[in-house]
């Protein structure tokens, strides 16, 4: 199961990020799943919650947001975005092209709360 490995190591980057920082709780992690990642979706979600168990993620919402892919035509070099396959080119409707981009699953955002006074604690 990729998902796995790929949600650790993003939560792994998302901590690093946080560090230093005094989060009180995360509420939302926005994830941009590439259409060509091969992701399911329902595995990211059982992969973030069992990873973010007893950490900072812990009950937070998990945001996938599915990306179309990039592709530019081998024919005419026209680049277009596309969220399937087959796909035409749509300026000469050729069919031979190159896949510029579209398989990336990445953090986009974490939505969080500062602890605003430590000394009230
Ligand atoms: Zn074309």
């Amino acid at each position: 199961m990729h998902e796995m490995s790929l949600m650790s190591g993003m939560l792994s980057i998302a901590n690093d990020a946080l560090r230093g920082l005094n989060v009180k709780r995360v509420n939302a992690v926005t994830v941009s799943v590439g259409v060509l990642s091969n992701c399911l979706t329902d595995a990211l979600e059982l992969a973030f919650r069992s990873l973010s168990e007893n950490t900072v993620f812990e009950g937070a919402r998990l945001i996938l947001c599915e990306k179309d892919f990039l592709a530019k035509c081998s024919v005419c070099g026209k680049e277009f975005t596309a969220s399937g396959f087959p796909v035409a080119c749509p300026a000469c409707t050729s069919a031979r092209l190159a896949i510029i981009s579209g398989d990336e699953v990445y953090i986009e955002s974490i939505d969080y709360e500062e602890e605003v006074c430590q000394k009230s604690q």
